[in-house]
């Protein structure tokens, strides 16, 4: 194990792993710092499933979903991705720190520099040159003071908190399933959501639960269920998550009586097992270059600057203040994009955001928190990141082409084939460009004059980063004024270099 890295990962979550596997496969030395015990947060830790939502094809989700064993709309077997997981990541040369919590960051001025991380031997620094946030609460972020948003505009209460549970012995075969607020299922004369409704309104279900919500399962008589409900609970509030842990357990066991007397299917269902921790649906919402709108959802808007292409998933969001759904039903929206922007928060820099605290509103959040979503937004961060290190480059300063360039050579479908066709003119302009100007820039670093010479050959050297760009651009001005018309081969030159700078 090192104290220094390229890039470090914090929170080894759907999204942290998506990022850390990205980047690491762009051959930047990379680790995960994760406070549970094992890789997965809510996909092993949270025993969260089946893997919701869509975008466009080509991304990391499909390697994720083939490494779990998924076909189809089913939860997955937590204990293979306790598994699978861990030797995913060892493959790819990752360093992973495991019970080790980020307590704190390292900042120089407005720049994260590193993390401090309690580990089983103290507090101890770890720098990187590129922080992702992938803690879902965006706590880096928080330490580092970007600022953030919680909850909805209106009261900023959040979505309610759940405990995932398994039950098995179900007979498959005559069982219920729900997946969201309606069901028509007829039980006992009437449908299943009214039934369910019937026994809130008489005390058999918790208050909070007015729908037993029941997913199928990759193990043959295994039913999840996402039902248990806290609210008005602050997931970045260390009292509120131990209410919550006492009320949602009773919960359990009121629902499971309910199913074995009740539901066909269930009347010898025990459980199987339920999650570790709390499973947190939001908290903060990291503040970025863009913050995603609820009409971006409803219009599919497209992003020049698009790194995740098709979102699609209602937007979810469950009653804060009842049972149900807050809006009666989730609204639909158009497959929208997610822009590199919303990756990127204010004020902070050498450091990206990824996962659910990704800069969005309250109701967008409630559609991209979902792991189909999230899993490419991981991918993003990881290759951002990665193109950072090697560019020299602020993530605020990165061009998003770039990140775009490597995300469809890995294969994600970015645009519609059209934008495709006008994207891939665009590059190849844009590549011209970059060669013209490095043959005018080597001629420079041999100018002998030491104006230009010394800046052209550190522009090369640092790989034609844009952060030197200015320095280039400043000096070619001055050498453009002080000799541009004496007669020599540069007189062109240097005017050529200034313009193809700028387009560049
Ligand atoms: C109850 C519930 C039900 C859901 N149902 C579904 C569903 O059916 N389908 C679906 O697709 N999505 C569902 N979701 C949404 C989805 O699970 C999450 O939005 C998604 O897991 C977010 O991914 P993430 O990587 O951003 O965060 P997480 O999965 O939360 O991972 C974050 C990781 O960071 C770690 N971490 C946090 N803080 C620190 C720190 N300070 N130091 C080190 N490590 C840290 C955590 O331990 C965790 O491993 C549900 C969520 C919840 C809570």
């Amino acid at each position: 194990m090192s104290t220094s890295y390229d890039v470090i990962v914090a929170g080894g979550g759907p999204a942290g792993l998506a990022a850390a596997v990205s980047a690491a496969r762009l051959g930047v030395k990379t680790a995960i710092i994760e406070k549970n015990g094992i890789l997965g947060g809510n996909l092993t830790s949270g025993h969260v499933g089946p893997i919701m939502g869509g975008t466009s094809k080509g991304t990391i989700t499909d390697e994720i979903l083939e490494l779990l064993g998924i076909k189809g709309f089913r939860m997955h077997d937590v204990e293979r991705a306790k598994k699978v997981i861990p030797k995913w990541i060892h493959k790819e040369n990752i360093d992973v720190y495991l019970q080790s919590q980020v307590c704190d960051c390292i900042m120089e001025q407005n720049q994260i520099k590193g993390l401090k991380v309690a580990g089983k031997n103290g507090i101890y620094e770890i720098y990187g040159e590129i922080i992702i946030d992938a803690t879902g609460d965006g706590f880096v972020s928080y330490c580092a003071k970007a600022p953030y948003e919680k909850g909805r505009p209106e009261d900023r209460l959040m979505q309610p908190v759940s405990i995932m549970f398994t039950l098995s012995n179900v007979d498959t075969v005559r069982a219920v399933f729900c997946y969201g607020e309606e069901c028509s299922i007829p039980v006992m004369g009437m449908r299943y959501d009214e039934f369910c409704q019937k026994a809130h309104d008489e005390g058999i279900l918790p208050p909070n639960v007015s729908v037993v919500r029941l997913y199928p399962h990759v193990n043959n008589g295994e039913v999840l269920c996402n039902t248990t409900q806290a609210n008005k609970i602050d997931g970045t509030y260390e009292p509120d998550l131990f209410k919550a842990e006492l009320e949602l357990r009773d919960q359990m066991d009121l629902i499971i009586n309910f199913l074995k007397k009740y539901i066909p299917g269930y009347e010898n269902c025990t459980l199987k097992d339920s999650a570790d921790c709390l499973g947190v649906r939001e908290t903060r919402r990291i503040v970025g270059e863009y913050i995603l709108q609820d009409e971006d959802l409803l219009s599919g808007r497209r992003f020049e600057d698009c790194i995740v292409h098709k979102a699609d998933f209602v937007v979810d969001i469950h009653n804060p203040t009842g049972g149900g759904q807050a809006e009666g039903t989730a609204k639909k929206v158009k497959p929208y994009d997610i822009p590199l922007r919303c990756l990127i928060p204010l004020n902070v820099d050498g450091l990206i955001t990824t996962g659910r605290c990704i800069s969005g509103t309250h109701r967008a959040h409630a559609s991209y928190r979902v792991m189909k979503i999230i899993m490419p937004l991981g991918q993003a961060a990881g290759v951002a990141a990665a193109l950072c290190v090697k560019n020299h480059v602020l993530p605020r300063k990165l061009p998003y082409k770039q990140v775009q360039k490597v995300l469809l050579d890995l294969g994600v479908e970015l645009f519609d084939s059209k934008e495709t066709k006008n994207y891939n003119q665009s590059m190849e302009e844009c590549q011209m460009t970059s060669t013209e100007l490095v043959k005018i820039v080597e001629k420079f670093a041999q100018s002998g004059w030491d104006l230009i010479d010394v800046p052209s050959k550190k522009w090369l050297e640092a790989k034609n980063s844009t952060d030197l760009s200015a320095e280039l651009m400043k000096a070619i001005e001055q050498a453009d004024k002080e000799c541009g018309s004496c007669g020599c081969e540069f007189d062109p030159l240097y005017k050529r270099a200034l313009v193809l700078l700028q387009s560049v």
